[in-house]
């Protein structure tokens, strides 16, 4: 699986437009400290769906739109697209490449493309799950995270695992069906109660009409 290309305009240090094409083999990115490397992570973890804005180092989403330096004013929106070789079908995805896109506005607004045409989150999620690449999987371990592998905890190293032998993809369809199947049992519930109210008023008006009965003999 290789990533073709990375293009930032108005992530975080990356106000003007930058693109970044990756060729096969091993890239590295060099710099002096400060000069954007971790950036350049965190917009590939975001551009997967990433929703913690700790996790990019920040404490709001809106955080990672470029926030101006004293020659640039703030800019109003961040967009990152990633662009993978699908020649071989990596993905289940018909199509030679696959670019996702994730566009962020001040306002709170978010967008998700997938070769440009507009998708929900899950969709991209679906296309990333058991592939390994994602947000959460293993291919992406930030400054520091490396000791999540070798961590002592072993729910940690148990979610690397599930990433590599493909079975998250099973099992978050399996928690999907759950929540279904709840919502189900809930709605059954209602059902229930409606029947059982539904079930009173008819014994109440039958009730009613036995008395009206009753009343009409009397006269
Ligand atoms: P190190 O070698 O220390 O790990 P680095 O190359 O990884 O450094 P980054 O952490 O990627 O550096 O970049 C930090 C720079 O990005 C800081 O100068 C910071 O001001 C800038 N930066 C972060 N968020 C924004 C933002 N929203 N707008 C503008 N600049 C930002
Ligand atoms: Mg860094």
């Amino acid at each position: 699986m290789y990533f073709k290309k990375l293009e930032l305009v108005g992530f975080k240090s990356f106000c003007d437009k930058t693109t970044l094409h990756f060729e096969p083999g091993i890239t590295a990115v060099v710099g002096p400290n400060g000069c954007g490397k971790s950036n350049i992570f965190d917009s590939i973890r975001w551009v997967l769906g990433e929703q913690s804005a700790k996790s990019l180092r920040g404490s709001e989403m809106q955080d990672v739109i470029f926030n101006g330096t004293d020659q640039k004013e703030p800019l109003g929106m961040a967009e990152v697209t990633l662009t993978f070789d699908n020649a071989n079908r990596f993905f289940n995805y018909e199509a030679e490449e696959i670019a996702i896109t994730r566009r962020l506005f001040r306002s709170g607004e978010s967008e998700y493309c997938l070769n440009k045409s507009q998708v929900r989150l899950k969709d991209i999620l679906d296309i990333l799950l058991g592939t390994g690449v994602g947000a959460e999987s293993y291919s992406i371990v930030a400054q520091g995270k490396i000791d999540l592998v070798l961590s002592s905890r072993p729910e940690d190293r148990r979610l690397v695992f599930d990433e590599a032998s493909g079975i998250t993809k099973y099992k978050s369809q399996k928690r999907e069906t759950q929540r279904r199947l709840e919502e189900t049992e809930q709605n059954l519930l209602r059902v229930n109660d409606i029947v059982v109210e539904v079930k009173r008023q008819i014994g109440r008006s039958s009730g009613s009409c036995i008395s009206l009965r009753l009343k009409s003999r009397n006269y």
